[in-house]
């Protein structure tokens, strides 16, 4: 599963019973517990995308399907989906910037002094240095900053935005655009491309006074890395006290000065930095990792065999914990074994598989396979899966996803406790085809579960893409605990009868979905929730809901990106979009997550609100209907 936004450092350790790991006799315990070994063993290290381990999971899923009589479902006859997920771009070396000449500083720092931006290639560039205002060049405004001057061949400094980007009416820069954010020559792209226009070999911004606030912030290399292409010459961000050195040296004003200057009469003040040098050197690195989902396929028999049923759990996990790990700075490095977060649910595939796979003349749809790889660093083998079905989505009956089924606990069987206890179940998606709710009370009637039903189709695993795909879903979960996402998720605390029986519950699911009239997809507002959190109470936004999905969003200027839509929800009705980040809700600027809970419990459900959101680096503002 992958970690939702609030960091987990508050999780309560819960009581896990102490589980049996010595040789079971029953013959299904023991394969199960065996699996679950070996997945999350030292062998398959963490079965992180970027380890070797995870080859060794997948050989052994693709095993058991074949030993379980599963077709290979894989284009290429193997039971393999190959994908690639290509993590966002880091910096290399050598990535340097230095300044040379009058009041040059000695030496500057990456990600204090400067940042080179996600535009920039790997590339290097040196020569004279030249300020250019705004870098603009906007005829119609009669505003030119390159106006004269020669930057063929040199570094260009720039400020960020447009002159008097803070003012508004008819006194502002550029009258065409709504407001001075949406002016066509604000965003970075717009300035890099004008730099290139002009032949400048790298160009160096700066945060205009505004933008710059009394932190003045430099952003983060990463984060116009992603989905850009990159500017043909270097691009970096430095500190505005890093040109005030270089300007309080020579006979110029000061950058705020000057800043101040062109503000107020609208004149470009560009010159060429007598005896400055500079030299910027940047180096990127994308890493592609190669994925691959494994798929094997039972096909079914009757009028209901040309449809499909997906029974799917992820396999790979954050291995050195690198990247998604809780546990701090002493995790990383260390294996994070990910015995329940999925060796569980994936020991319950493969389990089902083998069940399946045993049954001769199966009436009903045909039933496929799939332990999903990428899942921990964002969905990406069920996006992958969704993206290119092996069978086609608009036949797919239904998706069931098992995803952290091996820490069955026992909670109080009522709300007073007076009946004693149960095992906790939690499924999700009741509420994405009706009779939904229905299926899983038939099937809990054979099942001694303590069930925490929730209607939501979207949430942080596999069953989401499909969700979205209007595919009707069910998630099984058994709770979070406090070694999610940390090394201490071992095998040894897998209460494997109780995932057994999680599997079992399934599998009456599955008779059912693969036999009864095809479900008729429904989307349902209801969020994702975990009951299971003891954060959770505290963790729900107050006031109405946009029915966004919020994900990490790093730049120092703030906001909350939008990683997903519910469908149907007031956002997706909004207009809003995956990637967005929104930055203002009712006139009130969101910094984060903290802002934007608050922003939104001063809403009225049923009252629109004007919501801004960053996307593509401009400003859009949409009309929002909170529920
Ligand atoms: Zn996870």
């Amino acid at each position: 599963m992958v970690p939702r936004l609030i960091p987990a450092c508050l999780l309560l350790a819960l009581a896990v019973p102490a589980a049996a790991q010595k040789p079971f006799d029953d013959p299904v315990l023991e394969r199960m517990r065996k699996d679950v070994f070996f997945l999350a063993g030292p062998e398959c290290e963490g079965r992180g995308i970027d380890t070797k381990g995870i080859e060794k999971a997948a050989d052994h899923v693709a095993a058991a399907f074949k030993e379980a009589g599963l077709k290979p479902a894989g284009k290429d006859g193997s039971y393999f989906q190959p994908f690639t997920v290509t993590a966002s771009a880091k910096l290399g070396q050598p990535t340097s910037f230095a300044l040379t000449g009058p009041g040059a500083p000695k030496e500057l720092k990456l990600g204090t002094d400067y940042n080179p931006m996600g535009f920039s290639p790997t590339a290097k560039a040196a020569g004279g240095v030249v300020f250019a205002g705004y870098g603009i060049t906007a005829p119609a405004l009669k505003y030119d900053d390159y106006d004269g001057l020669d930057v063929s061949g040199k570094v260009v400094v720039i400020l960020r935005k447009t002159p008097r980007a803070g003012v508004k009416g008819e006194k502002r820069f550029d009258t065409t655009a709504p407001s001075p954010d949406e002016s066509a020559f604000a965003p970075f792209q717009a300035k890099i491309d004008n730099a290139v226009a002009h032949k400048a070999a790298a160009l160096v911004v700066v945060n205009d006074s505004e933008s710059a606030g009394t932190r003045d912030p430099i952003p983060q290399f990463a984060n116009h890395a992603v989905g850009t292409t990159p500017a043909p010459i270097p691009v970096l961000f430095a500190k505005r006290e890093v040109v005030d050195a270089l300007f309080a040296a020579g006979p110029s004003k000061s950058l705020k000065e000057l800043e101040a200057a062109i503000d107020g009469d609208l004149k470009p003040r560009s010159f060429e930095l007598a005896g400055v040098k500079a030299d910027a050197r940047v180096t990127t690195e994308k890493t592609e990792y190669k994925c691959k989902n494994v798929v094997g396929v039972l096909e079914g028999n009757g009028p209901l065999a040309g449809e499909t049923v997906v029974i799917g759990a992820h396999y790979d996990h954050i291995g050195y914990g690198n990247f998604g790990s809780l546990g701090g700075a002493a995790a990383r490095g260390k294996v994070h074994y990910g015995a329940d977060d999925n060796a569980s649910g994936t020991a319950g595939l493969m389990e089902l598989a083998r069940r399946y796979g045993a049954v001769r003349d199966r009436q009903g749809r045909r039933l496929v396979f799939v332990a999903f790889s990428g899942e921990e660093r964002g969905l990406y083998g069920s996006i992958h899966y969704c993206k290119e079905p092996l069978f086609p989505l608009d036949a797919t009956a239904a998706m069931v996803n098992m995803d952290m089924i091996g820490r069955v606990t026992a909670v109080p069987a009522d709300w007073l406790g007076i009946w004693g206890k149960k095992d906790r179940l939690v499924v999700y998606g009741t509420g994405t085809a009706p009779g939904f709710n229905d299926l899983v009370d038939r099937a809990a009637k054979s099942a001694d579960f303590r069930l925490n039903k929730l209607a939501a189709g979207t949430g942080p695993s596999d069953h989401d893409s499909f969700y979205r795909k209007k595919v009707p879903v069910l998630f099984l979960y058994t709770g979070t605990h406090g070694e999610y996402h940390r090394p201490t998720d071992v095998p040894e605390k897998i209460n494997v009868p109780g995932m057994k029986k999680v599997t079992d519950f399934v599998q009456v699911l599955l008779d059912d979905l693969t036999t009864r009239d095809k479900p008729k997809y429904q989307a349902t507002r209801d969020p994702w929730s975990d009951p299971t959190d003891p954060r959770a109470s505290t963790a729900r936004p107050a006031g109405p809901r946009l029915g966004i999905r919020p994900g990490n969003y790093e730049d120092p200027d703030g906001g909350v990106l939008v990683e997903g839509v519910s469908p149907g929800g007031a956002a997706e009705k909004g207009g809003v979009k995956d990637g967005d980040v929104i930055v203002e809700i009712g006139g009130k600027p969101v910094k984060n997550i903290g802002g934007y809970m608050t922003a939104m419990g001063g809403q009225k459900a049923g009252t629109a609100v004007e919501v801004v959101v960053l996307r593509k680096g401009q400003k859009v503002t949409l009309k929002l209907i909170p529920e």
